[in-house]
């Protein structure tokens, strides 16, 4: 069952996907259906033409025969039923005159016809059985005078069987009145010849026809179908990035037309993408060097505010108040400019990889103890990180994953525990925090990645809205992936999945090796 299946799928297959294949089986098809019922039609007006022209010659024939049979009968005027017979005989023989491999025709004359169920006696050009006279023209004969026919078959010399036309008729006997019946097998034996030979034509010639047809229906689809197959290569390899490709542009039918519209259209695709980079290019130069261009004034400014802050016991209380307001939002100001010099890096694609062996293990173990959680009062519940959960990781920013979101999560949660848990399978670890706190609504676990996006719009809880999408960044410079899963009102989880080796093929370990509670 197995091994039928495997060429059978090979086959859908390809009636699925190549056009030629479909175009050349439906035209052989549709051109044998055609030629067939053609050929047929064709073959059924030879054989009735051959039969009915043979049938009314040998009627003819058979009907002179008959008279001069009847002429001899009539002659004879011998009563005595032995002379009588022998003449009978003779007639049979005069009239059946050729020998047996060069006569078209037998004779048979039953008679006298006796009433009742005694058969009459027989004598025949050749050794026939009286099953070769069909049984109702026999009782037409014997019934009627006149001249009747049938198609039938009849033994040959050879010993094969042939189709034939049988004529009857009666004869009368003077004197006594005694009837005979006589009958003549005519052989259609050259007409089944000859229609074997038109049949064996029409099924070379009908063969040659349909073959004939499928090759032109191959050459044909192959003219129409290379263009496009080239056009598709053409447009794979635009998609794939090379937005150079064009197609071919050679004369000026359809494909040509088809050719040159695909080649505006890439023309136009690619002076919108260049446009689009470039633009994109600007704005994360412009990004970068503001960034930079801030930093030196900024540090300026910060050690400025350092100096005030550590002097704010001096001032009067509302001025001390605005030392120590100008030291939080320059801090947070410079959190702000080293995120957005990060996510420039990754945008340039400048960001690199220090890679070590890191047990995502222990650093779960490290993060239960982070001050960040002892600040918010929020005990951390370590789950799975018994054994080593070793990946190939850049530390430094499995870090940085890690504690932005143990920092969230110590933001968000309205309970007194957090989790964190560490699977793992052959392929991947996940580590992944998990509060119970507000959740997220809706798609805000999607948008929690998008740059400067927060769910609070009042931002009550600081931050820059930039920690998430920088991580999910970080993860997947990995092979990784940051994922968020919420229940509003319940709680939120990110799983951090990290590849056991880095992938370097451009591909994602997508799957978390954990079970998801808020899925
Ligand atoms: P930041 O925390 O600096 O605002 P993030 O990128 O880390 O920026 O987070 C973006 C937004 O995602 C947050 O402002 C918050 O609204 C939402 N968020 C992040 N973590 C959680 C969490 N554990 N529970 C609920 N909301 C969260």
């Amino acid at each position: 069952m197995a091994s039928l299946k495997t060429p059978w799928r090979s086959l859908t297959r390809l009636w699925r996907r190549s056009i030629r294949a479909r175009v050349v089986t439906s035209t052989v098809v549709l051109s044998a259906l055609v030629i067939g019922l053609t050929g047929w039609a064709l073959l059924d007006q030879v054989a009735n033409g051959l039969a009915t022209s043979r049938r009314e010659a040998v009627v003819a024939e058979a009907r002179a025969g008959f008279e001069q049979a009847q002429a001899q009968l009539d002659a004879s005027v011998e009563s005595e039923p032995s002379a009588q017979s022998q003449t009978l005989t003779q007639m049979v023989d005069s009239l059946t005159g050729a020998s047996a491999g060069q006569r078209t025709h037998e004779l048979v004359l039953e008679g006298p016809l006796a009433s009742g169920d005694a058969a009459p006696p027989l004598r025949s050009s050749s050794v026939l059985d009286t099953q070769t006279i069909p049984a109702d023209l026999r009782r037409r004969v014997e019934d009627r005078s006149g001249v009747f026919w049938r198609f039938s078959r009849m033994p040959t010399t050879t010993g094969d069987d042939v189709p034939a036309v049988v004529v009857g008729s009666r004869l009368t006997a003077p004197g006594a009145g005694q009837t005979y019946a006589m009958y003549y097998l005519y052989s259609l034996r050259d007409q089944e010849q000859a229609l074997a030979l038109v049949r064996r034509a029409l099924l070379v010639g009908g063969l040659a026809m349909i073959l004939m047809v499928g090759g032109v229906a191959w050459i044909v689809s192959r003219q129409v179908l290379n263009p496009v197959r080239l056009a598709r290569r053409i447009a794979e390899r635009f998609a794939s990035g090379s937005l150079e490709q064009r197609m071919h542009v050679r004369g000026e039918d359809d494909i040509a037309r088809l050719s040159t519209s695909f080649n505006q259209m890439a023309a136009s695709l690619q002076s919108q993408i260049r446009r689009l980079e470039n633009l994109s290019r600007l704005q994360q130069r412009f990004v970068s060097d503001v960034s930079h261009e801030l930093r030196t004034p900024l540090t300026t400014v910060q050690m400025a505010s350092e100096l005030l802050y550590e002097s704010r016991a001096k001032f009067d209380p509302g001025t001390a108040r605005s030392a120590e307001l100008l030291k939080r939002e320059l801090d947070r100001f410079q959190d702000l400019l080293s995120d957005l010099l990060d996510l420039s890096r990754f945008d340039a694609g400048a960001a690199r990889l220090e890679l070590a062996q890191v047990d995502l293990a222990a650093v779960a173990r490290a993060a239960a103890q982070d001050p960040v959680l002892a600040r918010h009062g929020i005990r951390a519940r370590v789950r799975g990180a018994n054994r080593p959960a070793l990946v190939e990781a850049d530390i430094r920013r499995v870090d940085r994953i890690v504690r932005n979101l143990l920092s969230n999560a110590a933001k968000y949660s309205q309970a007194a525990e957090i989790e964190i848990e560490i699977g793992q399978d052959e392929r991947r670890v996940s580590l992944v925090v998990r509060d119970f706190g507000v959740g997220l609504r809706g798609d805000e676990n999607l948008r929690v990645f998008d740059r400067f996006w927060r769910a609070d719009p009042a931002r009550t809880q600081g931050g820059t809205g930039l920690g998430l999408p920088i991580s999910r960044e970080d993860a997947a410079l990995h092979g990784g992936s940051l994922q968020a899963w919420s229940r509003a009102g319940a709680g939120t989880e990110f799983v951090l999945t990290l590849p056991r080796e880095v992938r370097r093929d451009g591909g994602h370990e997508t799957a978390p090796a954990v079970r998801v509670v808020f899925a």
